[in-house]
């Protein structure tokens, strides 16, 4: 039986235990994803720990991103250039960090929305984890990027830590009167704030003011499935995702990762869909 786990705190909430080992169960898979909610003074030891105990690799999740790249031996390219690990694999001499979130997020915008984002103009509300991770990603895509964060000093380092003589990635006000000139300029709105879920559930994080039917708009929050934002948008006839699609393709890229193969992506489709629809 091989092992495999999520470390994060909080945990309890994660969905990754219960689409993992659905999937594990289809395909027959003798492997188990386990729940680890670790302190921060002991991240350290729960890493080796891991490695100890046999795992074949472990998830990252929130707060940890960042703070485990010094426990690893190897960084994929990718985990390199924005400094965040979602997914780590265990080898004999080596422990290797690697991200799959924004990979994840331009797959389930590929095959969710059918839609391809190269060259687009996108407009990022936020500037933390997983903006860093999506905007190298849309970089690579050769999009025009405008990043708008509600403490500009942190959208503003985003933009310095990839490249700021790229005069594609340009930082942006947040307020309403900036957000309106630039959003008729975009094709694709993206939001990757906690703006629409839990205690501001009823909140968008930008102006909504100027969407019209030729924006796409991405929010990567998943629960709820449909925020304030996504139901604004489609009442103004754009096209719309939630963040479920980022969710298990990050995680079927974690497979990619962990050994070389996919998983089955419908049954880890309908888990986390039924799990978010029964919270
Ligand atoms: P993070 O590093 O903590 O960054 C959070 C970002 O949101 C920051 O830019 C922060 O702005 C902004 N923000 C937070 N609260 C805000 C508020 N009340 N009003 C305006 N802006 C606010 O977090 P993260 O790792 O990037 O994750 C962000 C969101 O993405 C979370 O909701 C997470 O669940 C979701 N996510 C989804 C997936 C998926 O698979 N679908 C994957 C990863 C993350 P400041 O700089 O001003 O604090």
């Amino acid at each position: 039986m091989e092992l495999l786990g999520v470390i994060g705190n909080p945990i309890s909430h994660s969905l990754s235990p219960l689409m993992h080992n659905t999937a594990f169960k289809k395909i027959k898979k003798q492997a188990l994803y386990v729940p680890m909610l670790v302190d921060s003074k002991q991240l350290t030891d729960a890493i080796y720990g891991a490695r100890a105990l046999g795992f074949t690799g472990i998830n990252v999740t929130v707060p940890y991103k960042e703070q485990v790249l010094a426990n690893l031996t190897d960084l994929s390219e990718e985990a390199k250039a924005i400094k965040s690990v979602n997914t780590i694999l265990f080898k004999e001499n080596s422990i290797i960090g690697h991200s799959t979130d924004g990979a994840g997020f331009i797959q389930a915008v590929n095959h969710d929305l059918k839609y391809d984002l190269a060259q687009k103009k996108v407009l990022v509300a936020g500037a933390g984890g997983a903006a860093r991770a999506i905007v190298y990603h849309l970089l690579r895509h050769g999009c025009h990027i405008y990043v708008a964060n509600r403490t500009n000093e942190r959208a503003k380092k985003l933009v310095s830590e990839f490249d700021s003589r790229d005069s594609r990635l340009t930082v942006i006000d947040i307020s309403d009167s900036e957000i309106d000139r630039i959003i008729p300029m975009v094709d694709v709105v993206v939001n990757t704030t906690p703006v629409g879920m839990s205690t501001a559930k009823d909140q968008v994080p930008l102006s909504t003011q100027k969407l019209t039917d030729k924006h796409t708009v991405i929010d990567i929050i998943y629960n709820p499935i449909e925020t304030q934002l996504l139901k604004l948008a489609k009442a103004k006839g754009c096209r719309t995702q939630n963040g479920l699609g980022m969710l298990v393709w990050q995680a079927a890229l974690a497979w990619e990762f962990w050994w070389g193969i996919s998983p089955p992506l419908d049954i880890m489709y309908e888990t986390v869909k039924t799990a978010v629809k029964d919270k």
